[in-house]
């Protein structure tokens, strides 16, 4: 009757399995979203307007090998037109 023991204990296994996963689901409620911010806390700032922003939210566009930031699409349209402008 060994092969009877062996079928118990992989069943018993199976059950301890299943009761684990269960387990798991639960602890995998869905939680308050947490949004934590994920800025670095680096400001740059805007030449157009003057503002200062999140590097992660801003702009960026690289001219003459320098780096310039902008709050939004119309600031940076705004300095490519003046760019275009002066030369
Ligand atoms: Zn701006």
């Amino acid at each position: 009757m060994r092969m009877v023991r062996f079928l118990l204990l992989v069943f018993l296994a199976y059950v301890i399995y299943l009761v684990l996963k269960s387990f798991r689901s639960l602890g995998r409620r869905p939680q308050p979203a947490q949004r934590r911010p994920r800025s670095s806390g680096v400001m740059v700032k805007d030449e157009v307007c003057d503002t200062y922003v999140p590097r992660e939210e801003a702009i960026r566009e690289t001219i003459d090998g320098k780096e310039y930031y902008f709050c939004s699409k119309e600031c940076h349209k705004k300095f490519l037109d003046r760019r275009k402008n002066s030369a």
